[in-house]
């Protein structure tokens, strides 16, 4: 389907290096995990506390929020990014927040290690090219209404700039079913596979919309050969700013770790993947 640079590479998948020994795409299952949004100091401070004590090594966090609403909370933007930045340094977790427009790409770029493109802007070709510039990883995310194809077209726009260092991120699709927020393809992880180098990622948080689904959901994602999760947690998901509904507090996601830690050597042991 002309994606000449992230097409298929039997014997040559991309492995992102965050340093640290840090890789995403390597044997290790990656997590990611933190806030949907960066809402305050103690906020984004506890969370990097509580999850680097649980192992995690990639913290999360809006700071450029792409609400649906312009009267909901838009994100704490560059001062949310510094807080994120202070928090996962005091913890030696590495950092991805998402951007939205191409302005946003410099004044972020000391702040994370991975710069997110979300659903809404997996189109968002300007972004696209311009992320494709940089030599900073990029976790493209798949559009709500987008297929396989036109997401791996997106990845070939940022990777045609010269940026191959991308992380594919499965995180629900819109259909005709409302009890989910999204429907999430999990069938999406080998067919990508096949399909490209890339490492592929699911996001049950956003993938589902509902935090009694997402451990479901996360042990089926590590079944089917995923390289991570992305999942959202909160100190106090009851008051969380933006997707509380679909987060997780602390000591539900230590029982998901521990899931995912229980059917990843399950899956080692078929050697297959
Ligand atoms: C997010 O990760 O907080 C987010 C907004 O995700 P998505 O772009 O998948 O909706
Ligand atoms: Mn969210």
């Amino acid at each position: 389907m002309n994606t000449y640079i992230i097409g298929n590479r039997k014997n040559n998948k991309k492995i992102i290096d965050l340093g640290d020994d840090i890789k995403i795409g390597s044997k290790e299952f990656s997590i990611i995990s933190g806030p949907c949004a960066v809402e305050s100091e103690e906020q984004i401070e506890l969370a990097a506390y509580t999850l680097s004590n649980m192992g995690v090594k990639i913290l999360r966090g809006g700071a450029f929020k792409p609400r649906t609403s312009p009267y909901t909370f838009q994100g704490l933007g560059l001062e949310g990014l510094k807080l994120l930045k202070k928090a996962g340094k005091r913890h030696n977790m590495k950092i991805v927040s998402e951007i939205m427009d191409p302005r946003d790409i410099d004044c972020s770029y000391d702040y994370v290690d991975i710069f997110q493109i979300g659903s809404r802007n997996m189109q968002n070709y300007a972004l696209l090219k311009e992320v494709g510039k940089f030599d900073k990883p990029v976790l493209l995310k798949r559009g709500m209404a987008s297929t396989i194809e036109e997401w791996l077209k997106a990845a070939e726009y940022i990777a045609s700039e010269g940026n191959d260092n991308i992380i594919l991120c499965e995180r629900g699709i819109r259909t005709f079913e409302k009890y989910t927020r999204n429907t999430l393809d999990l069938i999406a992880v080998p067919i990508l596979k096949e399909l490209t180098k890339l490492p592929i990622i699911v996001d049950p948080s956003h993938g589902t919309g509902r935090k009694e689904l997402i451990r479901h959901a996360t042990r089926a994602a590590v079944a089917i050969g995923a390289d991570g999760v992305m999942i959202e947690v909160h100190p106090n998901p009851c008051e969380a700013l933006s997707d509380g509904d679909q987060s997780l507090n602390f000591e539900e996601i230590k029982s998901v770790l521990s899931d995912i830690r229980a059917i990843k050597d399950c899956i080692n042991s078929f050697n297959s993947y």
